[in-house]
């Protein structure tokens, strides 16, 4: 097989109810196909993913490369990192881009690791430079770095992208793609894990990441019974609670709430930050809020030099005002 410029995404369907990510890749993937040539192609693996593959056809694919089989049903690492690399070998795409979920941070290395090519983890931006290679901009040296990393010579080129980086196209019910139907190999490897049982718990929040209001809550907010306040005025706002490393690690609220670097991109059109200084590994993942109010007893702090509205005072009693001042509201 002739070696291609192809663009392809793993699709984490899996997650698609939780993160878009692979749809807001196959957006960045054809924005840099249009500079690389080569197609926009996404692969899925599992039982009955027909939907999805519509899915990304609609959101910028033109080829879906599809297994689909009742052994694939329940997911299992092995065999889709072994699935995935013969692929690889086989169509020979430049690039290869994965979510950097769960699934993504587990399959991707080990797909990397096989094909013994390089992998930047999480990135944040992607880009082509004159030599037509990806550019794979992703935060370094704890966050205080942003390294632009290419992959010299191997290939395919390999990226993790963090969810929420880039916006999806615009489904568009009308785009016509491929899909091309592949049986599962053979020679499949024997399993040294099995799953007995898998259940799927749909999350009842929509998630930080696709919230139009999010309000986030640090360490400023003094102790757990307090941070729950935040959910108070999150579900008045029908918003979601986002928080800085140091509340996720004392459990006032779950990983999947950790904006910044080690957590979620968001891009909400109002962004609430109460009780955050702005330590660049977490305002690197809300530069695309359209507008920020920050409350914070220290004006100096960061994350009030970047705020639109700033407000200086206690975070707790700024909470319990707004809160108050809804309830008012919806009793007049
Ligand atoms: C490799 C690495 C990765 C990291 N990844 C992330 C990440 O993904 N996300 C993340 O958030 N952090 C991350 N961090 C941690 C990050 O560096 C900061 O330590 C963290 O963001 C600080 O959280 P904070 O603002 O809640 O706490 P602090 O920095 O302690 O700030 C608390 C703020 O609250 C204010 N305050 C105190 N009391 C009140 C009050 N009563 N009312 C109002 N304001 C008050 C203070 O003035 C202060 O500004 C990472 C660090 C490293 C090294």
């Amino acid at each position: 097989m002739i070696k291609s410029k192809d663009i392809w995404v793993l699709g984490d369907y899996r997650n698609y109810f939780q993160s878009r990510v692979t749809l807001q890749i196959l957006a960045r993937a054809t924005h840099l196909a249009e500079r690389t040539g080569g197609q926009v192609c996404a692969v899925l693996f599992g039982h009955k993913m027909d939907e999805y593959a519509g899915e990304y056809i609609a959101h910028g694919a033109a080829k879906v490369y599809v297994i689909d089989d009742p052994a694939l049903k329940i997911y299992s690492i092995e065999t889709y990192s072994f699935l995935m690399t013969r692929l690889v070998r086989e169509y020979r795409p430049e690039t290869l881009l994965v979510g950097a979920t769960r699934f993504g941070q587990e399959v991707a290395p080990r797909v990397a690791k096989q094909l013994k090519t390089g992998l930047t983890a999480d990135c944040i931006d992607l880009e082509i430079d004159d030599k037509g290679r990806m550019v794979q901009i992703a935060p370094s040296f704890g966050g205080n770095l942003v390294a632009r990393i290419i992959t010299p010579e191997k290939r395919p080129q390999m990226a993790t992208i963090r969810p929420g980086t880039f916006q999806e196209l615009v489904h568009d019910a009308k785009a016509r793609g491929e899909i091309i139907r592949l049986p599962l190999p053979m020679d499949m490897p024997k399993e040294k894990i099995r799953c007995i049982f898998s259940e799927y718990k749909p999350s009842k929040t929509k998630g930080i990441e696709k919230a139009d209001i999010v309000i986030t809550g640090g360490r400023g907010m003094g102790s757990k019974g307090k941070f729950k306040k935040l959910f108070e005025l999150a579900a008045l706002m029908n918003g979601e609670v986002g928080a800085t490393r140091p509340v996720v690690h004392s459990n006032w609220i779950n990983h999947g709430a950790l904006v910044g670097q080690a957590g979620k991109a968001i891009r909400p059109k109002i962004l609430f930050s109460f009780g955050i200084s702005g330590a660049i590994q977490h305002t690197a993942a809300i530069m695309d809020a359209d507008f920020i109010v920050a409350i914070n007893k220290n004006p100096n702090a960061t994350m009030m030099k970047m705020a639109d509205v700033a407000i200086v005072a206690d975070a707790n009693q700024v909470c319990s005002g707004i809160i108050r001042a809804i309830k008012e509201k919806i009793r007049d």
